[in-house]
């Protein structure tokens, strides 16, 4: 699933060396967090549908934005879907571990100094977990926001729906449609098969009451119509929350979050102790694009005045080397 950008741009947290990670921070930089699961998808699909849009999403619009850094994290790849269990190939965590993973992993990447931090749901399950995490870690001022990507093109889906009434269902209309747009070649349409939605309640209640899932009760495990998928539709609808997801990275950008207390600050007090990560970007592998947002001439004058400032400095090596390690 691991797939970088067609144009090499250098986004991904662990990939990034250290003084392009402090670069970023000094530019208002988004991260998000792909936040997914592994579970059956029908017959059709693989397992990892939920976690591979949200992390697409997230590469493509980190791609597409280079007016500041957009960084993706490494994806949380296993979600809470016990009612998944029923079919071959499921993997949950429990509902606490999950949040537990989400807290550590966003108190984590806010005590680097990332205070913009977008939790990207895939998977239906986790949606309100993911909410609750966030609303937790709010306790503690530790502000991530939380989306799961369908609800970013509610009126896209409704509109466009041939069969699925607007929702993004499990391995039908639009997981597959996404699925043939974003990875063609692990999708077997001629495993597809159709089930019906299973209405615990009449249709009007059911608009605005519902049970949890517990045991997938499908005959097959989909929910929705995979036969009425495309990859055209799938490319359509990928496009359209790209275009939501880089309108909210530029919005949450220009915000000023509370608590900005960063490791940027700490550099920018102790510049001087930044030479010791400071290496131009020319020494990055053949064959990548820099990041746009800290590029060679920001960081040959970067490495200019903090080698200038080496040579008059009086701060000690130790005092240097603790004002640059993350919290
Ligand atoms: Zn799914």
């Amino acid at each position: 699933m691991l797939v970088r950008p067609a144009s090499g741009k250098k986004m991904l947290w662990q990939e990034l060396l250290r003084h392009e990670l402090l670069t970023a921070l000094e530019q208002q930089p988004v991260v998000i967090v792909p936040v997914g699961s592994v579970e059956q998808h029908g017959p059709h699909c693989p397992q990892d549908v939920d976690i591979s849009i949200p992390y697409h999403l997230a590469i493509e619009t980190a791609d597409a934005i280079d007016d500041f850094p957009v960084i993706v994290a490494p994806p949380v790849t296993y979600g809470f879907t016990h009612y998944n269990m029923g079919e071959v190939g499921t993997i949950s965590l429990a509902l606490e571990t999950f949040i537990a993973v989400l807290c550590d992993v966003s108190r984590s990447i806010w005590a680097n100094g990332f205070h913009r931090l977008i939790l990207l749901n895939g998977h239906g399950g986790n949606e309100q977990p993911t909410w609750s995490a966030a609303v937790k870690l709010a306790e503690e001022d530790v502000w991530p926001v939380a989306l799961t990507y369908w609800n970013m093109a509610p009126d896209e889906l409704l509109a466009w729906s041939e069969s699925d009434e607007g929702s993004i269902g499990h391995g039908g209309e639009w997981e597959t449609s996404l699925q043939l747009h974003l990875r063609p070649q692990l999708v077997d349409p001629s495993r597809a098969v159709k089930d019906d939605w299973r209405l615990k309640f009449g249709p009007e209640v059911g608009r605005y009451a519902h049970f949890p899932e517990r045991r997938r009760e499908m005959a097959h495990g989909v929910m929705g119509d995979p036969f009425v998928a495309s990859a055209e539709k799938g490319e359509r609808l990928f496009r359209v929350l790209v275009d939501r997801l880089v309108a909210l990275c530029h919005e949450y950008h220009a915000v000023d979050p509370r608590n900005t207390v960063s490791l940027a600050a700490t550099v920018r007090e102790h510049g001087v102790a930044s030479a010791r990560i400071g290496v131009d970007s020319c020494s990055l592998p053949r064959g990548t694009r820099p990041c746009t947002w800290g590029g060679s001439a920001h960081l040959a004058d970067r490495v200019k005045s903090v080698s200038h400032l080496l040579a008059s400095s009086s701060i000690p090596e130790e005092a240097n080397k603790s004002a640059v390690t993350p919290p």
